[in-house]
């Protein structure tokens, strides 16, 4: 059965995703932080959603904002905890495993280098997703406070508009189409089904990016298995900037998706190896630059 996160590995590069299925890649550690921070996101929308219920209409817009933020900081900092206690075990089984050899030297110092250097990644991924949390609590608070006295109505009576009944980390497996994939957000209006691709990437200038385009057809796909529906539209939020984008699952992009998805099974199913051009941009931080020809 495919994933939707191979496909997104072959929309990245054909040729990543032949050699992640051939040559097995230690990926993870990163998989354990980025499932953590998707995690944490979406308690911070739980805790948004139960924090707007107490925001009056005659509050002003910082103390919204101040309203919205309760137990955010609490959330973030009980998450990063876990994130660098789960590090430190791994790392100390880590070196238990390791043969050692009598010569060997331990050079602490490059040690103490390399732990430097790990908590200086955490730390910039705490910093960006703090700044994404704030930006998202501003945008909120002021779309809340319009809102609200637009319509005239407490928080409690908008929470709808802001947070439409939704199902997170949503899996579903489908036969028919070969097919597996957790859906990020699942939102749903008027019987109508949404697939919601949420990402802390840096979004293109304009429209969504490949294998986002990929991933949001395959949801679609999934969930019209999953509920008997059809679906239209998918949107994908980059949630850096704050930005929804609509993808539209029309006959076309049906299409592509499942000329893409016989690629994939040619490299996954048959082991064929792909052909890319060489010397791309993003093979400077491709994992497998070191044993690939093409970069
Ligand atoms: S180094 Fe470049 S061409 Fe090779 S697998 Fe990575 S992205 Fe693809």
């Amino acid at each position: 059965m495919i994933s939707v996160s191979t496909i997104k590995s072959y929309m990245f590069c054909p040729l990543k995703l032949y050699f992640q299925s051939n040559i097995d890649g230690d990926v993870e550690e990163d998989y354990f932080i980025s499932k953590t921070l998707k995690d944490l996101r979406i308690d911070i929308q739980d805790i948004l959603h139960k924090n707007l219920r107490h925001i009056k209409k005659d509050m002003d817009e910082n103390e919204i904002e101040k309203r919205l933020s309760i137990g955010i900081n609490n959330q973030i900092k009980t998450t990063f905890d876990i994130i660098e206690e789960i590090n430190e075990k791994n790392k100390e089984e880590d070196e238990e495993e390791k043969p050692k050899k009598e010569d060997e030297i331990e050079f602490i110092d490059k040690k103490d280098e390399k732990k430097e250097d790990e908590d200086g990644e955490l730390n910039k991924l705490k910093k960006e997703l703090i700044n994404e949390i704030n930006l998202n609590i501003k945008i909120l608070s002021l779309k809340v406070a319009q809102s609200m006295k637009v319509l005239d109505k407490d928080g409690g009576e908008i929470q709808n508009l802001f947070f439409p009944t939704s199902m997170y980390n949503y899996l579903i497996r489908d036969i028919g189409l070969d097919l597996i994939g957790v859906i990020d957000k699942i939102e749903v209006e008027k019987g109508n089904y949404f697939p919601i691709s949420l990402k802390s990437s840096n979004p293109p200038v304009n429209g969504v990016w490949d294998g986002d385009f990929m991933e949001a057809i395959a949801n679609a796909l999934l969930i019209e298995q999953e509920f008997n529906t059809y679906v239209t539209v998918a949107y994908v939020d980059y949630l850096k900037i704050a930005s929804r984008r609509t993808v539209i699952i029309d006959t076309d992009a049906r299409k592509s998706f499942f000329k893409v998805l016989t690629n994939v099974n040619k490299i996954i199913e048959k082991g064929e190896i792909p052909t890319v051009k060489t010397g791309l941009k993003k093979c400077e931080n491709c994992e497998y630059k070191e044993l690939c020809d093409n970069s």
